[in-house]
């Protein structure tokens, strides 16, 4: 089998460091192109990240030597995996789009437009098809699918059984985020060590929309949100990798502890679906009484498994309980790589 063509835009920057390393020896995709800011194109990748490479393990050995391009259409490959700063991923994004390109996004700019699927494979696959009216409406020959916050996939994992099962009326969930999750340099060391911020610009307001959508249910052309309103209050900490959450959630029948982590336990909705990315399961419950952790936790699944804990009876809504996800992979790189995964095997690339 041929693989499919894959240009990374914004591919020196945190998270575009990160889909480069899952896509070395990916058994379906081959990057092709690469492309970052007006500083970074022209040189190869290998010089401009010498000394800005900031993950684990080494640059890989495939794209040392490869060309930066600027992010205009015109690159070498079907699909582009965005990576952009938000500030201007709408506009490119449009454009390569227009210009006949599949584009996954982890930016934030189109995910609440309409007609624009906001993805999570294990919860709302069914809501690819948003892409035939969007292409219809728009014009275009390509189309753009995108990819949830970073705080809102690990939340939205854990809700989902809880919604399947129980119902789901209310959430009430505070994070405690990542460094990486503000990409690089991202935070002034001297604002955050030995310190936390009770402030994260905008991000409230995304996990508290986000999450309604993607639990939300596909009718004809568009999406009507769930009910279950969400509250949320984000902190920035000094932990590396890694978004930590907990979370008070308000059910619409009654169920015991053992019936919620059985739901958990038993949500791996892409068991059989042979997607490379996908984990093997989504989420696990640990049991230990001071688990996730970032430090123990962060990796599971190979960085696609959101950990869950400390299930417990909450005192003004019905249970409270802590998970965990990784922003980087989970809830960026991975989660661009799964829903390019998905749209192979709905046929909207690869044809
Ligand atoms: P980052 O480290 O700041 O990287 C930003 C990238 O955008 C760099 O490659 C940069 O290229 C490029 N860029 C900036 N201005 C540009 C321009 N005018 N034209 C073309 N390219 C430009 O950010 P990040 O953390 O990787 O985040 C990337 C995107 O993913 C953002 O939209 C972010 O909100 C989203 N996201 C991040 C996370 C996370 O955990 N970090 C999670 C979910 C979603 P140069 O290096 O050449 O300047």
């Amino acid at each position: 089998m041929s693989k499919i063509s894959i240009g990374v835009l914004g591919a020196t920057g945190m998270v575009g460091q990160t889909i480069l390393n899952l896509l070395s020896n990916h058994p379906w995709f081959e990057v092709t192109a690469i492309a970052a800011s007006e500083q970074s194109a022209g040189k190869k990748y290998g010089e401009v990240m010498a000394s800005r490479w900031n993950i684990s393990p080494e640059i890989p050995e495939y794209v040392r030597e490869m060309k930066i391009s600027e992010c205009r259409p015109g690159l070498e490959c079907e699909m582009v995996l965005s990576a952009l700063d938000s500030s201007v991923a709408l506009e490119i994004e449009q454009e390569f789009a227009k210009a006949g390109y599949a584009v996954s996004s982890n930016a934030s700019n189109h995910r609440m437009h309409p007609d624009v699927p906001l993805l999570i494979p294990e919860v709302n696959a069914d809501h690819v098809k948003l892409i035939d009216y969007q292409r219809k409406k728009r014009g275009w020959k390509g189309f753009i699918v995108t990819d949830p916050n970073c705080s809102t996939i690990g939340l939205t994992l854990a809700l989902k059984p809880l919604l399947d099962n129980f119902g789901l009326e209310k959430v009430i969930v505070t994070t405690m985020q990542g460094l990486s999750g503000a990409g690089y340099p991202g935070v002034p060391s001297m604002d955050i060590v030995d310190n936390l911020i009770p402030y994260i610009k905008n991000e409230e307001e995304k996990l508290e929309s986000e999450a309604q959508k993607i639990l939300g249910k596909l009718s004809g052309t568009s999406i009507k949100p769930a009910e279950a309103a969400v509250s949320a209050n984000c902190n920035r900490v000094a932990v590396r990798y890694g978004h930590t959450e907990c979370a008070s959630v308000k059910l619409s029948e009654e169920a015991t502890e053992d019936e919620i982590i059985k739901a958990f336990d038993n949500f791996h909705p892409l068991k059989h679906s042979g997607l490379p990315s996908a984990p093997e399961k989504p989420l696990i419950y640990l049991t230990g009484e001071n688990r996730p952790q970032p430090k123990l936790d962060v990796n599971a699944g190979n960085g696609m498994t959101a950990s869950i804990g400390r299930l417990r009876k909450c005192n003004i809504l019905d249970y409270k309980f802590v998970v965990l996800s990784h922003n980087l992979i989970r809830g960026a790189a991975g989660a661009a790589i799964l829903n390019a995964e998905l749209l192979k095997t709905t046929g909207y690339i690869g044809k």
